[in-house]
This record gives C-alpha cells, structure tokens and sequence, in this order.
C-alpha cells in the first residue's frame, strides 16, 4: 500500500510525516482511529524522500484547483522530521508562493534538537500552532504523556520563540474532551504572555 504523505481535506492539503511523537495524549485520535476520512493514517515505512511527499503534493495540487493552505500534521509530530519538513515547505514556497503554509506541532522541538530550530524554518511557514494543551504542568503531564520531564515549560518557550521571530503563533488547547473543561481565560492568559493567540477547539469524536 502506499503511504499517505498528503491528503486533501475540507479544500485544504494536510502533509503526514511520520507516526513518531514524543507526547502519548490521550485524547490524540490515533488511538481511536486508523484513518482520517477514509484515508489511511499509518506509514508503511518512514524511508520516504522529500521527493515521495512532494509528488503527493503535486498530484493533489492538480486535482483540487484553488488550493490556498497546506497543513504540516498528520498521525505524528511533523517537526520530528524537520530536514524533508523544510525541503518539502521550500518547494511549496518556490512553486506555489500562493498557497499558505501551517505547521501544527507540539512545541518540542528544540528540546528534541537541543538548538533553536525556529530561524530555521521562520521563512518557511505562514502560522504555527502550538499545542498547550493545559493551563499547568500537572494537567500538562496528565494530558499529553510526554516522553520527557518539564515538557510543559518546553512548549511554553517554544510558543515565545516563534512569535519573537514574527511567525503568527497560535496556541491550541483541547476543550470538553470526556466532559472535562479548562480554565479558559489562564489559557488565554498563558498564551498571550508568550506572543500567541489561543484557539480553542472544541472535542470531536472523530478529530475532524
Ligand atoms: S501531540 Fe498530537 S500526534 Fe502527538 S500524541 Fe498528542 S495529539 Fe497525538
């Protein structure tokens, strides 16, 4: 079978590229599901090329007239997989200047790189989101799972450093996930402290 690199949805394109995270949340739809809208979430294999994701792009770029966004998402976190995230992003940029780039991430990055990645990728992406996730680190832990101590902090720095490098930075939480609720204005708070916006989205059984 062949791997889902890039899938359309709801007229956007959403690039997968990979299956490795370093939270476990527990409300992260893989654990519920294979597939988003029919198309199979899970990789084969990760031994793909910058080339393999671009030609999904194209293909789909061809079939759908009036593209306007492209997502970096997937069953995974895609900054894990930041060498093709950036040669895939400077292609879209050279040969669709049009279309906007988002990358929905969950702020580890330069903890997992041990370097600042954001300069990086600044001029490659239009709006990151962040997820928050929480209103503290205990709820944080709780949520998310993360595979390493003081992840919450982590992702609160990364929202700071994206937004001090002018990148539009949301911050996401999840809300209502088995009937439980945040305290919505510290959200706000913690996010606007950090340079972001919140977004608040709402559960949905079926993550879309
Ligand atoms: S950060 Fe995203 S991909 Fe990773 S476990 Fe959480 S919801 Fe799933």
């Amino acid at each position: 079978m062949t791997n889902t690199l890039a899938y359309f949805l709801d007229g956007k394109i959403y690039i997968n590229l990979t299956n490795h995270c370093t939270n476990d949340c527990i409300f992260c739809i893989r654990k519920d599901k294979n597939d988003v809208c029919g198309q199979e979430m899970w990789l084969d294999n990760e031994n793909f090329t910058s080339n393999d994701v671009i030609a999904q792009i194209d293909s789909l770029i061809d079939k759908h007239q009036g593209i306007k966004d492209i997502v970096f998402c997937g069953y995974g976190e895609p900054l894990l997989k930041i060498d093709i995230l950036k040669e895939v992003a400077g292609y879209i940029r050279k040969t669709y200047p049009k279309i906007k780039i988002r990358i929905n991430t969950n702020g580890h990055a330069n903890y997992v790189y041990k370097r600042n990645i954001v300069p990086e990728i600044k001029s490659l992406v239009d709006t990151i989101s962040v997820s928050l996730n929480a209103e503290n680190s205990k709820e944080y832990d709780r949520l998310s799972q993360p595979k390493f101590e003081g992840a919450y902090d982590e992702v609160k720095k990364f929202i700071k450093a994206c937004s001090d490098e002018g990148i539009e930075t949301i911050a996401s939480i999840v809300e209502g996930y088995n009937g439980e609720h945040h305290d919505i204005p510290l959200c706000e708070k913690i996010a606007q402290e950090n340079g972001a916006a919140l977004r608040v989205r709402e559960w949905i059984e079926n993550g879309y």
